[in-house]
């Protein structure tokens, strides 16, 4: 049979709902065989997974959710099998999480603003010894009566243009793709159609990304459909990138994404996984 590939999710380490023993515990529940976790700006708990990996023989790779920015526009690179303790990639995470500790103090000042009061405690309580993302904003101002669900907070305070957003300035897309490169992973960039651009400006993403040193693009996610594969499969062929797959899983509550639970990759791409070492080319048929 061939392997389970989820190579997009994210633990208590960022805005996942599960700990990362817990995360890995599900995975295999679900039948994944190479899984990569991808928090956040942060590293943080791949230790923990990697030592429930081992447990539970799933083949783990260290992964990252970078945030990044390319003419102002924030995008999301994937980094897969880095080395979490590279020096240089270590050294700009610690930037991103000093930059998502003063966006979540001028967003709570934002909200206090509005009536809102003590947002900035009550996230940084909710995301424990996590980074803060604007989920945990979503979580307390649900908490908190102003919303009625995670998307409502983000359609009513978090999105671009809302009352609680607050611009952010990532490191450049060029930088982050040299940090994970420089971490011995490879660049996939993330959910090419959730950034809500134009197919001109897509293409410009992705030419730019590739000519920064970025080799892969998401193909398949937790919540593509049928339309998105086809369209993301094109753009992977038209910009020579191998193509990846991953749930974004965050939490259990959602019924509509799972871990592993994944459309296959269209035939005629070059999955990302031609790229992995020798644990994961030991599992292809
Ligand atoms: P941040 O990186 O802190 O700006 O947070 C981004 C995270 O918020 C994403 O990874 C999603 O998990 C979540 N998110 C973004 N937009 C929405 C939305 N419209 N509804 C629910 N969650 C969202
Ligand atoms: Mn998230
Ligand atoms: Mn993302
Ligand atoms: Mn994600």
């Amino acid at each position: 049979m061939s392997p389970v590939f989820d190579l997009h999710c994210h633990s208590t380490a960022s805005d996942g709902a599960l700990s990362p023993a817990e995360l890995l515990m599900r995975a295999k529940d679900k039948g994944v065989s190479v899984l990569a976790l991808t928090d956040h700006d942060t590293t943080f708990g791949l230790e923990a997974a990697a030592a429930s990996a081992e447990q539970l023989g799933i083949c783990l790779l260290n992964g990252i959710e970078v945030s990044a920015l390319y003419a102002n526009q924030c995008l999301h690179v994937i980094g897969l099998d880095i080395d979490p303790k590279h020096p240089v990639l270590a050294a700009g995470l610690a930037r991103q999480s000093e930059l998502r500790g003063q966006r979540a103090r001028k967003m709570a000042e934002k909200l206090a603003k509005k009536g809102i009061a003590d947002a900035y405690p009550a996230v940084r309580a909710l995301a424990s010894t996590g980074e803060i993302t604007r989920s945990h904003f979503a979580d307390f101002l649900v908490q908190a009566g102003k919303a009625k669900d995670q998307q409502d907070a983000f359609d009513k305070y978090l999105s671009k243009g809302k009352p609680g957003y607050v611009p952010t300035q990532w490191a450049e897309l060029d930088e982050v793709v040299a940090w994970i490169n420089a971490a011995g992973g490879v660049a996939v960039l993330a959910h090419p159609l959730r950034y809500n651009l134009s197919h001109k400006w897509i293409d410009r993403v992705l030419a730019a990304f590739k000519q920064v040193g970025g080799v892969g693009v998401e193909v398949v996610t937790g919540r593509s459909s049928p339309d998105d594969i086809r369209l993301s499969a094109q753009l992977a062929l038209k910009h020579g990138l191998y193509a990846s797959i991953g749930s974004d899983f965050h939490n259990p509550d959602n019924p509509w994404v799972e871990l592993g639970k994944l459309a296959p990759l269209p035939a005629g791409l070059q999955p990302i996984w031609q790229l992995f070492g020798s644990a994961v080319q030991s599992l292809l048929p």
